[in-house]
Protein backbone atom coordinates (compact mmCIF):
# COMPACT_ATOMS: atom_id res chain seq x y z
CA UNK A 1 0.00 0.00 0.00
CA UNK A 2 1.38 3.59 -1.00
CA UNK A 3 1.20 6.17 1.54
CA UNK A 4 4.01 8.52 0.41
CA UNK A 5 1.57 11.44 0.07
CA UNK A 6 0.30 11.25 3.78
CA UNK A 7 3.84 11.02 5.05
CA UNK A 8 4.62 13.84 3.20
CA UNK A 9 1.65 16.06 4.35
CA UNK A 10 2.09 14.71 7.50
CA UNK A 11 5.38 15.99 7.55
CA UNK A 12 4.43 19.09 7.12
CA UNK A 13 1.80 19.21 9.30
CA UNK A 14 3.70 18.16 12.49
CA UNK A 15 5.73 21.68 11.35
CA UNK A 16 2.36 23.75 11.02
CA UNK A 17 0.10 22.02 14.00
CA UNK A 18 1.51 20.44 16.89
CA UNK A 19 1.94 16.73 16.50
CA UNK A 20 0.37 17.71 13.20
CA UNK A 21 -3.03 17.43 13.84
CA UNK A 22 -6.13 18.99 15.48
CA UNK A 23 -7.06 16.34 18.14
CA UNK A 24 -4.43 14.23 19.26
CA UNK A 25 -6.11 10.42 18.53
CA UNK A 26 -5.90 11.30 14.74
CA UNK A 27 -1.81 11.17 14.82
CA UNK A 28 -1.82 7.34 15.75
CA UNK A 29 0.70 7.76 18.23
CA UNK A 30 -0.94 4.60 20.71
CA UNK A 31 -1.05 2.73 17.59
CA UNK A 32 2.46 4.21 15.48
CA UNK A 33 2.76 4.78 11.89
CA UNK A 34 1.70 7.71 9.68
CA UNK A 35 -1.85 8.86 10.14
CA UNK A 36 -3.67 8.33 6.57
CA UNK A 37 -4.57 12.39 5.52
CA UNK A 38 -8.45 11.93 3.88
CA UNK A 39 -9.44 13.29 0.50
CA UNK A 40 -12.74 12.29 0.07
CA UNK A 41 -15.60 9.94 1.83
CA UNK A 42 -19.05 8.99 0.49
CA UNK A 43 -20.97 6.25 2.11
CA UNK A 44 -19.22 3.57 4.17
CA UNK A 45 -16.23 4.54 2.29
CA UNK A 46 -12.99 7.07 2.60
CA UNK A 47 -9.76 7.13 0.34
CA UNK A 48 -6.79 9.12 1.43
CA UNK A 49 -4.37 10.96 0.07
CA UNK A 50 -2.24 8.40 -1.89
CA UNK A 51 -5.85 7.06 -3.16
CA UNK A 52 -5.73 4.15 -0.85
CA UNK A 53 -9.71 3.41 -0.22
CA UNK A 54 -10.99 2.07 3.48
CA UNK A 55 -13.93 1.12 4.93
CA UNK A 56 -14.78 3.38 7.63
CA UNK A 57 -15.76 2.39 11.33
CA UNK A 58 -14.67 5.78 12.93
CA UNK A 59 -16.77 7.73 10.77
CA UNK A 60 -15.82 11.30 12.02
CA UNK A 61 -15.33 9.78 15.90
CA UNK A 62 -19.36 8.87 15.34
CA UNK A 63 -21.65 11.69 13.79
CA UNK A 64 -21.94 10.03 10.01
CA UNK A 65 -24.57 7.80 11.24
CA UNK A 66 -25.68 8.03 7.03
CA UNK A 67 -22.07 7.82 6.13
CA UNK A 68 -20.39 10.13 4.66
CA UNK A 69 -21.59 12.79 2.00
CA UNK A 70 -25.36 11.59 1.89
CA UNK A 71 -27.22 13.46 -0.62
CA UNK A 72 -29.57 14.46 1.90
CA UNK A 73 -26.86 16.06 3.91
CA UNK A 74 -24.85 17.42 1.46
CA UNK A 75 -28.25 19.20 -0.67
CA UNK A 76 -29.35 20.58 2.96
CA UNK A 77 -26.21 21.83 3.63
CA UNK A 78 -25.51 23.74 0.03
CA UNK A 79 -29.34 25.29 -0.01
CA UNK A 80 -28.53 26.51 3.26
CA UNK A 81 -25.13 27.93 2.39
CA UNK A 82 -26.44 29.73 -0.84
CA UNK A 83 -28.43 32.00 1.54
CA UNK A 84 -26.18 32.80 3.80
CA UNK A 85 -24.02 31.27 6.59
CA UNK A 86 -24.58 32.52 9.89
CA UNK A 87 -26.52 35.86 11.13
CA UNK A 88 -26.33 35.72 14.34
CA UNK A 89 -30.23 36.02 14.89
CA UNK A 90 -32.46 33.38 15.65
CA UNK A 91 -33.50 30.90 12.25
CA UNK A 92 -36.54 28.48 11.83
CA UNK A 93 -33.96 25.57 11.80
CA UNK A 94 -32.68 25.61 15.78
CA UNK A 95 -36.97 25.32 16.16
CA UNK A 96 -36.76 22.27 13.76
CA UNK A 97 -33.78 20.59 14.96
CA UNK A 98 -35.06 21.56 18.92
CA UNK A 99 -38.47 19.73 17.55
CA UNK A 100 -37.17 16.68 15.99
CA UNK A 101 -34.68 16.15 19.52
CA UNK A 102 -37.54 16.94 21.72
CA UNK A 103 -39.54 14.40 20.04
CA UNK A 104 -37.34 11.65 19.86
CA UNK A 105 -36.03 12.00 23.49
CA UNK A 106 -38.53 11.58 26.14
CA UNK A 107 -36.54 13.42 28.92
CA UNK A 108 -36.09 16.33 26.61
CA UNK A 109 -38.55 19.54 27.05
CA UNK A 110 -36.12 22.06 26.12
CA UNK A 111 -32.45 22.17 24.25
CA UNK A 112 -29.48 24.85 23.60
CA UNK A 113 -27.53 24.25 21.21
CA UNK A 114 -23.83 24.94 21.54
CA UNK A 115 -20.93 24.06 18.73
CA UNK A 116 -19.20 20.97 20.63
CA UNK A 117 -19.76 18.24 23.10
CA UNK A 118 -17.17 19.82 24.91
CA UNK A 119 -19.59 23.12 25.20
CA UNK A 120 -22.40 20.51 26.11
CA UNK A 121 -20.91 18.96 29.30
CA UNK A 122 -19.32 22.63 30.55
CA UNK A 123 -22.29 24.59 30.30
CA UNK A 124 -24.46 21.09 31.74
CA UNK A 125 -22.51 21.24 34.49
CA UNK A 126 -22.52 25.09 35.50
CA UNK A 127 -26.20 24.71 34.69
CA UNK A 128 -26.43 21.72 37.25
CA UNK A 129 -24.28 24.39 39.67
CA UNK A 130 -26.38 27.20 39.04
CA UNK A 131 -29.98 25.22 39.75
CA UNK A 132 -28.99 23.27 42.68
CA UNK A 133 -26.37 25.95 44.47
CA UNK A 134 -23.56 23.29 44.86
CA UNK A 135 -19.93 23.34 43.54
CA UNK A 136 -18.98 19.66 43.73
CA UNK A 137 -19.20 17.26 40.92
CA UNK A 138 -19.45 13.88 40.40
CA UNK A 139 -17.30 11.67 37.36
CA UNK A 140 -16.34 8.04 36.86
CA UNK A 141 -12.62 7.47 36.00
CA UNK A 142 -12.01 6.95 32.14
CA UNK A 143 -15.58 8.76 30.55
CA UNK A 144 -14.72 11.59 28.53
CA UNK A 145 -16.45 13.93 28.86
CA UNK A 146 -14.68 17.08 26.75
CA UNK A 147 -11.73 19.28 27.44
CA UNK A 148 -12.71 21.88 30.32
CA UNK A 149 -10.69 22.18 32.76
CA UNK A 150 -12.65 20.67 35.61
CA UNK A 151 -13.49 17.68 33.27
CA UNK A 152 -10.00 16.72 32.86
CA UNK A 153 -9.69 14.63 35.79
CA UNK A 154 -9.47 10.86 36.37
CA UNK A 155 -9.29 9.13 39.70
CA UNK A 156 -5.49 7.24 39.64
CA UNK A 157 -6.50 3.72 41.07
CA UNK A 158 -9.81 2.01 41.40
CA UNK A 159 -10.05 4.53 45.02
CA UNK A 160 -12.44 7.12 45.28
CA UNK A 161 -10.20 9.90 45.36
CA UNK A 162 -10.54 14.22 45.32
CA UNK A 163 -9.43 15.36 41.50
CA UNK A 164 -5.73 15.85 40.68
CA UNK A 165 -5.56 17.33 37.42
CA UNK A 166 -4.62 15.01 34.43
CA UNK A 167 -3.37 17.38 32.33
CA UNK A 168 -0.87 20.40 32.77
CA UNK A 169 -2.61 23.39 32.92
CA UNK A 170 -5.76 22.34 34.75
CA UNK A 171 -5.21 24.48 38.38
CA UNK A 172 -5.48 21.96 41.38
CA UNK A 173 -8.14 24.73 42.26
CA UNK A 174 -10.20 23.62 39.43
CA UNK A 175 -10.22 19.74 39.90
CA UNK A 176 -10.60 19.92 43.68
CA UNK A 177 -14.53 20.07 43.09
CA UNK A 178 -14.31 17.52 40.71
CA UNK A 179 -14.37 13.91 42.91
CA UNK A 180 -13.67 11.01 40.56
CA UNK A 181 -15.18 7.23 41.16
CA UNK A 182 -14.99 4.25 39.81
CA UNK A 183 -17.31 3.19 36.51
CA UNK A 184 -20.12 0.40 37.44
CA UNK A 185 -19.19 0.99 41.15
CA UNK A 186 -22.53 2.28 43.10
CA UNK A 187 -21.32 1.64 46.21
CA UNK A 188 -18.40 4.18 46.05
CA UNK A 189 -20.75 6.46 44.36
CA UNK A 190 -23.16 6.05 47.29
CA UNK A 191 -19.61 6.50 49.59
CA UNK A 192 -19.57 10.05 47.82
CA UNK A 193 -22.58 11.13 48.65
CA UNK A 194 -22.59 10.27 52.51
CA UNK A 195 -19.23 11.93 52.47
CA UNK A 196 -20.62 15.17 50.87
CA UNK A 197 -24.41 15.06 51.77
CA UNK A 198 -24.94 18.62 51.09
CA UNK A 199 -22.42 20.01 48.33
CA UNK A 200 -22.79 17.56 44.99
CA UNK A 201 -25.00 19.66 42.28
CA UNK A 202 -24.15 16.94 39.74
CA UNK A 203 -23.04 13.61 38.70
CA UNK A 204 -21.90 13.29 35.23
CA UNK A 205 -21.78 9.36 33.12
CA UNK A 206 -21.81 8.11 29.88
CA UNK A 207 -24.58 5.56 29.34
CA UNK A 208 -21.88 3.14 27.80
CA UNK A 209 -18.55 4.06 28.46
CA UNK A 210 -16.85 4.36 25.09
CA UNK A 211 -14.31 6.53 25.51
CA UNK A 212 -12.12 3.71 27.20
CA UNK A 213 -13.12 1.09 24.24
CA UNK A 214 -16.49 0.25 25.24
CA UNK A 215 -17.74 -0.93 28.93
CA UNK A 216 -21.25 -1.52 29.30
CA UNK A 217 -22.79 -0.21 32.20
CA UNK A 218 -24.22 -2.78 34.46
CA UNK A 219 -27.92 -3.84 34.73
CA UNK A 220 -28.84 -1.03 37.55
CA UNK A 221 -25.77 0.75 37.71
CA UNK A 222 -27.15 4.23 35.80
CA UNK A 223 -30.53 3.93 37.32
CA UNK A 224 -29.07 3.95 40.88
CA UNK A 225 -27.05 6.82 40.36
CA UNK A 226 -30.11 8.26 39.66
CA UNK A 227 -31.65 7.58 42.50
CA UNK A 228 -28.93 8.77 45.06
CA UNK A 229 -28.98 11.63 42.75
CA UNK A 230 -33.39 12.08 43.67
CA UNK A 231 -32.06 11.32 47.32
CA UNK A 232 -29.28 13.83 48.05
CA UNK A 233 -30.80 16.72 45.57
CA UNK A 234 -28.33 16.50 42.87
CA UNK A 235 -28.80 16.69 39.01
CA UNK A 236 -28.51 13.67 37.13
CA UNK A 237 -26.72 14.08 33.63
CA UNK A 238 -26.58 11.65 30.96
CA UNK A 239 -23.40 12.38 28.65
CA UNK A 240 -25.24 10.81 25.49
CA UNK A 241 -22.86 13.18 23.08
CA UNK A 242 -21.51 9.70 21.35
CA UNK A 243 -24.93 7.38 22.45
CA UNK A 244 -27.45 9.89 21.11
CA UNK A 245 -29.30 8.21 18.10
CA UNK A 246 -26.75 5.16 18.57
CA UNK A 247 -27.71 3.24 20.61
CA UNK A 248 -31.38 3.68 19.83
CA UNK A 249 -33.06 6.75 18.01
CA UNK A 250 -34.28 7.90 21.54
CA UNK A 251 -30.77 7.65 22.76
CA UNK A 252 -29.14 5.31 25.70
CA UNK A 253 -32.38 6.75 27.83
CA UNK A 254 -34.86 4.84 26.00
CA UNK A 255 -32.85 1.72 25.49
CA UNK A 256 -32.68 1.03 29.04
CA UNK A 257 -35.65 3.22 30.40
CA UNK A 258 -33.77 6.13 32.08
CA UNK A 259 -35.24 9.87 32.75
CA UNK A 260 -31.98 12.15 33.40
CA UNK A 261 -32.71 15.81 34.33
CA UNK A 262 -29.81 16.79 31.67
CA UNK A 263 -28.55 15.33 28.54
CA UNK A 264 -25.85 16.36 26.66
CA UNK A 265 -25.72 15.71 23.16
CA UNK A 266 -23.68 16.33 19.68
CA UNK A 267 -22.32 14.28 17.18
CA UNK A 268 -25.11 12.99 15.28
CA UNK A 269 -27.46 15.18 16.00
CA UNK A 270 -24.65 17.68 13.33
CA UNK A 271 -24.58 15.25 11.05
CA UNK A 272 -20.75 16.00 10.10
CA UNK A 273 -21.09 20.03 11.75
CA UNK A 274 -20.06 21.27 14.42
CA UNK A 275 -22.52 20.69 17.05
CA UNK A 276 -23.32 19.83 20.76
CA UNK A 277 -26.41 20.44 22.78
CA UNK A 278 -27.82 20.18 26.69
CA UNK A 279 -31.14 19.63 26.87
CA UNK A 280 -33.60 18.45 29.75
CA UNK A 281 -36.36 19.33 32.06
CA UNK A 282 -38.11 22.43 31.75
CA UNK A 283 -37.70 23.75 35.21
CA UNK A 284 -34.14 23.15 35.04
CA UNK A 285 -33.57 24.83 31.55
CA UNK A 286 -35.26 27.42 32.72
CA UNK A 287 -31.94 28.64 34.29
CA UNK A 288 -30.05 29.01 31.01
CA UNK A 289 -30.18 32.76 30.37
CA UNK A 290 -31.88 34.96 29.36
CA UNK A 291 -34.52 32.88 30.51
CA UNK A 292 -32.65 32.47 33.55
CA UNK A 293 -29.40 33.76 35.17
CA UNK A 294 -26.90 31.24 34.35
CA UNK A 295 -25.01 32.81 31.67
CA UNK A 296 -23.82 30.61 28.68
CA UNK A 297 -23.77 32.30 24.74
CA UNK A 298 -22.30 31.60 21.19
CA UNK A 299 -21.42 33.00 18.08
CA UNK A 300 -21.99 30.16 15.81
CA UNK A 301 -24.16 28.60 17.86
CA UNK A 302 -27.41 27.04 16.50
CA UNK A 303 -25.37 27.63 12.90
CA UNK A 304 -28.03 27.65 9.88
CA UNK A 305 -25.36 24.89 7.76
CA UNK A 306 -25.05 22.86 10.69
CA UNK A 307 -28.94 22.89 11.96
CA UNK A 308 -29.38 22.17 8.34
CA UNK A 309 -27.18 18.69 8.21
CA UNK A 310 -28.67 17.54 11.67
CA UNK A 311 -32.28 17.73 10.96
CA UNK A 312 -31.50 15.92 7.28
CA UNK A 313 -29.71 13.53 8.99
CA UNK A 314 -31.98 12.97 11.93
CA UNK A 315 -35.53 13.33 9.18
CA UNK A 316 -33.27 10.52 7.15
CA UNK A 317 -32.48 8.29 10.09
CA UNK A 318 -35.92 7.99 11.32
CA UNK A 319 -37.39 7.60 8.18
CA UNK A 320 -37.90 3.85 6.48
CA UNK A 321 -35.80 1.75 9.24
CA UNK A 322 -32.47 3.00 8.11
CA UNK A 323 -31.47 2.21 11.76
CA UNK A 324 -32.49 -1.28 12.58
CA UNK A 325 -30.35 -2.61 9.02
CA UNK A 326 -27.37 -0.54 10.56
CA UNK A 327 -28.07 -2.17 14.01
CA UNK A 328 -28.41 -5.91 12.46
CA UNK A 329 -25.02 -5.09 10.98
CA UNK A 330 -23.54 -3.60 13.76
CA UNK A 331 -24.24 -6.63 15.82
CA UNK A 332 -23.37 -9.25 12.70
CA UNK A 333 -19.67 -7.34 12.45
CA UNK A 334 -19.46 -8.30 16.43
CA UNK A 335 -20.49 -11.67 15.99
CA UNK A 336 -18.22 -12.13 12.47
CA UNK A 337 -15.11 -10.59 15.06
CA UNK A 338 -15.73 -13.14 17.70
CA UNK A 339 -16.43 -16.12 15.72
CA UNK A 340 -12.69 -15.33 14.17
CA UNK A 341 -11.05 -14.55 17.26
CA UNK A 342 -12.48 -17.74 18.86
CA UNK A 343 -11.44 -20.11 15.67
CA UNK A 344 -8.13 -18.80 16.57
CA UNK A 345 -8.16 -18.96 20.00
CA UNK A 346 -7.62 -15.31 20.30
CA UNK A 347 -8.93 -13.97 23.49
CA UNK A 348 -11.74 -11.18 22.95
CA UNK A 349 -14.00 -8.96 24.81
CA UNK A 350 -16.57 -7.84 22.14
CA UNK A 351 -20.02 -6.06 22.75
CA UNK A 352 -22.44 -4.06 20.23
CA UNK A 353 -25.42 -1.96 21.53
CA UNK A 354 -27.24 -0.48 18.29
CA UNK A 355 -24.47 1.18 15.88
CA UNK A 356 -22.25 1.37 18.12
CA UNK A 357 -19.62 -1.69 19.23
CA UNK A 358 -16.11 -2.25 21.00
CA UNK A 359 -13.80 -4.83 21.06
CA UNK A 360 -10.79 -5.63 23.42
CA UNK A 361 -8.09 -7.94 22.94
CA UNK A 362 -7.24 -9.23 26.44
CA UNK A 363 -3.95 -10.65 27.47
CA UNK A 364 -5.53 -13.01 29.31
CA UNK A 365 -8.62 -15.55 28.60
CA UNK A 366 -10.33 -15.40 32.11
CA UNK A 367 -9.72 -10.92 32.19
CA UNK A 368 -12.93 -9.51 31.93
CA UNK A 369 -12.99 -5.45 31.62
CA UNK A 370 -15.56 -3.73 33.39
CA UNK A 371 -13.92 -0.08 34.45
CA UNK A 372 -10.83 2.05 33.55
CA UNK A 373 -8.44 -0.04 35.92
CA UNK A 374 -9.86 -3.07 34.20
CA UNK A 375 -9.04 -2.20 30.67
CA UNK A 376 -5.77 -0.66 31.42
CA UNK A 377 -4.48 -3.69 32.79
CA UNK A 378 -6.88 -6.49 30.59
CA UNK A 379 -6.19 -4.78 27.28
CA UNK A 380 -3.58 -6.12 24.95
CA UNK A 381 -2.29 -2.91 23.56
CA UNK A 382 0.29 -4.74 20.98
CA UNK A 383 -1.73 -6.94 19.84
CA UNK A 384 -4.18 -3.75 18.73
CA UNK A 385 -1.54 -1.63 17.19
CA UNK A 386 -0.54 -4.56 15.02
CA UNK A 387 -4.18 -5.80 14.25
CA UNK A 388 -4.83 -2.54 13.41
CA UNK A 389 -2.50 -1.71 10.84
CA UNK A 390 -2.97 -5.54 9.20
CA UNK A 391 -6.67 -4.23 9.01
CA UNK A 392 -5.82 -0.83 7.56
CA UNK A 393 -3.31 -2.72 4.72
CA UNK A 394 -6.59 -4.48 3.73
CA UNK A 395 -8.32 -1.57 3.43
CA UNK A 396 -10.61 -1.58 6.54
CA UNK A 397 -10.07 1.91 8.97
CA UNK A 398 -10.80 1.15 12.62
CA UNK A 399 -10.24 3.48 14.99
CA UNK A 400 -6.34 4.06 15.90
CA UNK A 401 -6.61 3.40 19.36
CA UNK A 402 -7.40 -0.02 21.90
CA UNK A 403 -9.44 2.41 24.13
CA UNK A 404 -12.03 3.86 21.59
CA UNK A 405 -15.26 2.72 20.05
CA UNK A 406 -16.54 1.81 16.71
CA UNK A 407 -19.43 3.05 14.77
CA UNK A 408 -21.51 1.49 11.44
CA UNK A 409 -23.60 3.78 8.84
CA UNK A 410 -26.59 3.32 7.48
CA UNK A 411 -24.38 2.87 4.33
CA UNK A 412 -22.16 -0.46 5.29
CA UNK A 413 -23.62 -2.93 3.62
CA UNK A 414 -23.38 -6.82 4.60
CA UNK A 415 -20.86 -7.10 1.89
CA UNK A 416 -18.88 -4.46 3.80
CA UNK A 417 -19.05 -6.45 7.27
CA UNK A 418 -18.46 -9.60 5.36
CA UNK A 419 -14.98 -8.26 4.04
CA UNK A 420 -14.19 -6.50 7.26
CA UNK A 421 -14.51 -10.42 8.88
CA UNK A 422 -12.66 -11.88 6.28
CA UNK A 423 -9.76 -9.25 6.72
CA UNK A 424 -9.97 -9.73 10.64
CA UNK A 425 -9.52 -13.49 9.91
CA UNK A 426 -6.72 -13.05 7.80
CA UNK A 427 -4.90 -10.19 10.09
CA UNK A 428 -5.51 -12.55 13.01
CA UNK A 429 -3.64 -15.55 11.71
CA UNK A 430 -0.99 -13.28 10.54
CA UNK A 431 -0.35 -12.02 13.43
CA UNK A 432 -0.06 -15.20 15.40
CA UNK A 433 2.46 -16.84 12.54
CA UNK A 434 4.75 -13.54 12.84
C1 LIG B 1 -16.96 13.16 21.88
C2 LIG B 1 -17.49 13.26 23.25
C3 LIG B 1 -17.48 14.47 23.96
C4 LIG B 1 -16.82 15.71 23.44
O1 LIG B 1 -17.37 16.18 22.26
P1 LIG B 1 -16.50 17.17 21.31
O2 LIG B 1 -17.46 17.55 20.24
O3 LIG B 1 -15.33 16.36 20.85
O4 LIG B 1 -16.08 18.32 22.15
C5 LIG B 1 -18.11 14.51 25.18
N1 LIG B 1 -18.68 13.42 25.71
C6 LIG B 1 -18.68 12.24 25.08
C7 LIG B 1 -19.35 11.06 25.71
C8 LIG B 1 -18.07 12.11 23.83
O5 LIG B 1 -18.03 10.91 23.24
Amino acid sequence: MKTVQSENLFQKAQHLIPGGVNSPVRAFRSVGGTPRFIERGKGAYIWDADGNRYIDYVLSWGPLILGHAHEAVVEAIAETAAKGTSYGAPTRLENDLAELVIQAVPSIDMIRFVNSGTEACMSALRLARAYTERDKIIKFAGCYHGHADMLLVQAGSGVATLGLPDSPGVPNSTAAHTLTTVYNDLDQVRELFEQNPDSIAAVIVEPIAANMGFVLPQPSFLQGIHDLCKQYGAVFILDEVMTGFRVAPGGAQAEWNLDPDITCLGKVIGGGLPVGAYAGKRHIMQHVAPAGMMYQAGTLSGNPLAMAAGIATLRTLFDGGLFDDAKKLTAALINGLVEAAQSLGVPLQADSVGTMFGFYFLKTADAVIHDYASAKQHAHTERYAKFFHAMLERGVYLAPSQFEAGFLSSAHTMDDVQTTISAAQDSLTHLLSS
